[in-house]
């Protein structure tokens, strides 16, 4: 891929970087293999701070490569927040492809040169970056090449399957059960889910499953604009009206999408692409409602907060513009990783000082509870204010705390629940069966705007 290709060097000038010298980054677009070789580069150059690991395989055996950042790869250390980034999730969409290879390659080169900040983010989080979740469709794009790509060419798996409308639909069982417990937090999936979703939605929510994610980003291309969930409308369209979906949490989002955006060379501006998003975000579903989405599902199924950023007007750019892209994308992608540090973060013990797992952390005022992980840690981003908190676990006394969260980074607020005396506990035990009752009919046809 020399034709194209862009050489430019890239002083310490941003980032708050100290005197580190000038690199040389290529600037091109990446095959599979290419992508392959870059992502094994970067391994080698910063073995000690990285993990390159495959979380499954595309429908034509292609490798999902992940790349980890922390300074203990390979291990979840408690208080350490997950965070993840993915790319390329419509095989035509590669912008996010090429930017999680360069940031991955950034992380690494002023990790070695002692960039304070990014030494500081590599030292207190554990980043995944996925820059490819659909490789198969990405070679079915290449072939086209940037100039002749069509709308939709690529933009499925090789089954021409649309990945971000093949993820479970957990926004039906929420609303199903709104009538009944309230639960909107990893709700169960329905029976057989496994055969119902693609190999590389599979891989994703194995990974998912795995890894306790506190915040991510899914990265797109073909608006731009900062989009946070809910995505599926609650009802359908009304008159062609769209209709804003919030979500429990949807001040945290604004702000998420809105750190992203301002950060952005322009996003915030809000005119692009000929359309107009106020401050550069939107919620999905006031833009248009898309059901089987990714960033519900980690919203409704994990702990993980999920926004989808959509990065340019040109699905396929040429590689001419890569190095603007970059400079515009660089700041922003190291901010939005920063924010998996806010709102309140602690252990949950019981009696004896051993870890507490699947304990829920609820916030009075916030609908929506997220658990502790198996090393009894939990991550709750908040805004800054003073927040009402109560923990509990089956077989435990609730234990219920105030605690004020300010700008800076997360407060720490560690739970010590007492085992509840025997023949106390009124609750129910309602059995935790896989099965789950089918959620109502479904939303309209898939629309297939940049999402
Ligand atoms: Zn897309």
């Amino acid at each position: 891929m020399a034709s194209g290709c862009s050489l430019v060097w890239i002083g310490a000038l941003l980032l708050g970087l100290g005197a580190s010298p000038a690199r040389a980054f290529q600037f091109q677009h990446h095959g599979y293999e290419e992508m392959v070789r870059a992502l094994f580069a970067v391994q080698s150059q910063c073995s000690y701070v990285t993990r390159l690991y495959s979380i499954g395989r595309s429908v034509e055996g292609r490798h999902l490569y992940v790349l980890e950042f922390s300074d203990n790869p390979g291990i979840h250390e408690p208080l350490e927040p997950e965070f993840k980034y993915v790319g390329n999730m419509h095989g035509n969409e590669v912008l996010g492809r090429e930017l999680l290879i360069f940031l991955s390659q950034f992380l690494c080169e002023e990790y070695r040169a002692g960039n304070q900040r990014v030494t500081a983010l590599i030292h207190n989080t554990r980043i995944h970056i996925l820059p490819s979740m659909n490789p198969d469709g990405y070679e079915v794009a290449a072939r086209q090449g940037p100039e002749l790509n069509g709308y939709l060419v690529g933009r499925g798996n090789s089954r021409d399957v649309d990945l971000n409308r093949n993820f479970p639909d957990l926004n039906g069982l929420m609303y199903y059960y709104e009538k009944s417990n309230g639960k909107n937090h990893h709700l169960p999936l329905p029976d057989n889910w496994e055969v119902q979703v693609e190999p590389e939605t599979l891989a994703v929510i194995k990974w998912m499953q795995n890894y306790n994610f506190v915040l991510s980003a899914n990265l797109h291309g073909g608006a731009v604009v900062a989009n946070y969930p809910f995505d599926k409308s609650r009802e359908a369209r009304v008159r062609g009206k769209t209709i804003y979906s919030a979500t429990p949490d949807d001040k945290i989002f604004q702000k998420l999408a809105k750190t992203y955006s301002y950060a952005h060379g322009w996003m915030h501006k809000g005119f692009n692409c000929g359309d107009y998003f106020e401050e550069g975000i939107t919620n999905g579903a006031s833009w248009y409602s898309l059901t089987k989405g990714m960033q519900d599902f980690n919203y409704l199924y994990t702990n993980c907060f999920e926004i989808t950023l959509e990065l340019s007007c040109d699905k396929f750019p040429p590689a001419s513009v890569l190095p603007r892209e970059w400079l515009a994308n660089r700041e922003a992608l190291v901010s939005y990783m920063e924010q998996v540090h806010h709102g309140i973060k602690g252990m949950v013990y019981d009696d004896n000082n051993n870890p507490i797992g699947n304990a829920a952390i609820s916030v009075a005022s916030i609908s929506h509870d997220i658990t502790s992980g198996v090393d009894g840690d939990y991550f709750r981003l908040l805004l800054p204010g003073t927040y009402t908190v109560t923990t509990s676990a089956p077989g435990y006394q609730p234990s219920t705390r105030t605690v004020t969260v300010g700008p800076a980074e997360a407060t720490q607020l560690h739970f010590y629940l007492k085992t509840e005396p025997k023949g106390t506990n009124l609750n129910v035990k309602v059995p935790q069966g896989k099965k789950s009752p089918s959620p109502p009919a479904k939303g309209p046809p898939a629309n297939l705007g940049p999402r």
